[in-house]
Formats: structure tokens, C-alpha cells, sequence
């Protein structure tokens, strides 16, 4: 007979990769009889900031032989992506295959999707708001969200990702991250990019995808580009079971 989730949940707030990952893990270790509550304010889950992007051209900056969300299972989203109807947002190189970033939120999609349709009592509860509030009780938690809902819970994950960057102190400076950013430039003015990370290489995608024919001047005080990836093994997958000892 199946087990009904009768005790508090264990409360995962954020559904980034982190807490996406946490509360597939916990629902994988935990006792059925627990419950898992994912919270996420942000209206789409299993993405947050670094797979919400829908650029194609927004790439994954670690090749895809080294994304499998689960350690045990390495080719896990290689064998995705070869049952996956991708179209565009595929690059494969010499040092290996780099996909869309948007790709890879797809893929974390699906694995939620599993564990909450899955067969069975569902044990996972997506709230889709944000928390404002976790307090201290006997037992674990009351959580609060921002829509007056409050869910009590045995434990708590935080998984909200970093804090918010300083507001820009320039009023010309626009949200790399923000779609609509790029679409108010005059198409051919000149653009200047202050640094030259992997974030100016999203920002340059983004303008040349939305047809910025402007030149781009990036800035940086130590002039250095990120480095292209060169052919190389496979990471060895770690042994996290044995405690390393101090040295
Ligand atoms: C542009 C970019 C590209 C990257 N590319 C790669 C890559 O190619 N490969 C790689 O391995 N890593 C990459 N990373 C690193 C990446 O950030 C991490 O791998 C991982 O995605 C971080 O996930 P996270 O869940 O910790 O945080 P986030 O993705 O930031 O997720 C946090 C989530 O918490 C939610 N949240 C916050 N506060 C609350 C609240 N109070 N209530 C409810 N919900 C809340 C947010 O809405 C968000 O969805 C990249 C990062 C960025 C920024």
C-alpha cells in the first residue's frame, strides 16, 4: 500500500538549479511519508537566472558532456539531449558541445515535471510566490508568502541564488538581463560594455540577435577576454561518499 505524505514538508525556497536539484534529491532520500514544498517567486520554474533565456544563442559556458544534473548517472543529460527536438542552440566544437542555456532550463523543466506528475501519491507541491517570512516554531518552521499563504514545515532549504547586484549608479546602464533592454538602443549608435567577462558575451549575443548593427566597445581595466575552451578529458566524476580527512 502507498504511503501518504503525513508529515510536515521539508520547505525548498528558490527553484533555481539549486533547489530544483535539493528538492529532487530530498524527494529521492527522504521517508515517503514526507513531503516536499518548492517555492519559487519568480512564475517559471527549474530555471532561474542562468536558464530563463530564450536566446539561442546564450550558451552554456561548461560543455554538455559536464552538465548531467545527477553525479551518479554522468551521461544523464547527454542521453536528454539526443531524445530532445532542439533545433537551434546546439554548437558542437572541437572541445566539445555547448548548448543554449534555455536548453538546459528544458531539461531541469522535464525532470520536475517527472517528479510531479510521476505515478503515486505526489509528494512534491509547487508554490508559486515568494516567501517573505520563515519563523521558528517547535518542531521546524512557519513559512509566509508574500500572498499571505503560510505553510508550515519541518526544515528549510534556501536556495534564492545571490542577492540582487547594487542599482547602477549611471542612468544610461541597462539590464543585461532584462529581454526588453536591448530593444530601446538606437540601432546603430554606439554601445559601450563595461567588462569583458562571459556576461559581455551574453549582452554582445543579444544585440547582434536583435539586429544591433552599432560598433561595441567593451571596457575592462585588465583588458583580458574569457578563454575559449580547448579540447580535454572529461572531468573525473568525484567520490563525495568517504570523508576526506584533515590534512
Ligand atoms: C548568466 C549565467 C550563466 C551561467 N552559466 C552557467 C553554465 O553554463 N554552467 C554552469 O554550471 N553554471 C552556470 N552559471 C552558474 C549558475 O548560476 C549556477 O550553476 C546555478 O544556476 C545557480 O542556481 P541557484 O539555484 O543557486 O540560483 P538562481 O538560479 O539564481 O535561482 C534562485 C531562485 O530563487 C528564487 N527566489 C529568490 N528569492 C526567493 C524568495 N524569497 N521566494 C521564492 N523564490 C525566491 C529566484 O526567483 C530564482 O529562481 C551561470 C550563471 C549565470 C548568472
Amino acid at each position: 500500500m502507498t504511503r501518504q505524505p503525513s508529515l510536515p514538508p521539508i520547505a525548498v525556497i528558490g527553484a533555481g538549479f539549486s533547489g530544483t536539484m535539493a528538492a529532487l534529491q530530498l524527494l529521492s532520500v527522504l521517508p515517503p511519508e514526507r513531503p516536499v514544498l518548492l517555492c519559487e517567486r519568480s512564475g517559471s520554474f527549474a530555471r532561474g537566472l542562468a536558464y530563463g533565456t530564450g536566446n539561442p544563442a546564450h550558451l552554456l559556458n561548461v560543455r554538455a558532456a559536464n552538465m548531467s544534473a545527477f553525479p551518479d548517472r554522468p551521461d544523464h543529460f547527454e542521453e536528454w539531449l539526443a531524445g530532445a527536438d532542439l533545433g537551434e542552440g546546439v554548437v558542437r566544437t572541437p572541445a566539445g558541445t555547448f548548448v543554449a542555456r534555455g536548453h538546459y532550463g528544458s531539461y531541469l523543466t522535464d525532470l520536475l515535471t517527472a517528479a510531479v506528475t510521476g505515478p503515486g501519491v505526489p509528494r512534491l507541491r509547487l508554490v508559486n510566490d515568494a516567501v517573505v517570512d520563515l519563523e521558528p516554531r517547535a518542531g521546524g518552521f512557519v513559512l509566509r508568502t508574500e500572498g499571505g499563504q503560510t505553510h508550515r514545515a519541518a526544515g528549510a532549504v534556501l536556495a534564492m541564488g545571490n542577492l540582487a547586484a547594487a542599482a547602477p549608479k549611471s542612468r544610461h546602464s541597462l539590464d543585461p538581463w532584462a529581454p526588453e533592454s536591448f530593444g530601446r538602443l538606437h540601432p546603430h549608435a554606439p554601445v559601450l560594455i563595461v567588462g569583458t567577462g562571459l556576461t559581455m558575451l551574453d549582452a554582445v549575443a543579444s544585440l547582434r540577435t536583435q539586429g544591433f548593427s552599432g560598433a561595441i566597445l567593451a571596457l575592462s581595466r585588465r583588458g583580458l577576454l574569457p578563454n575559449a575552451h580547448a579540447p580535454a578529458d572529461l572531468w573525473p566524476v568525484p567520490d563525495l561518499t568517504r570523508p576526506t580527512s584533515p590534512p
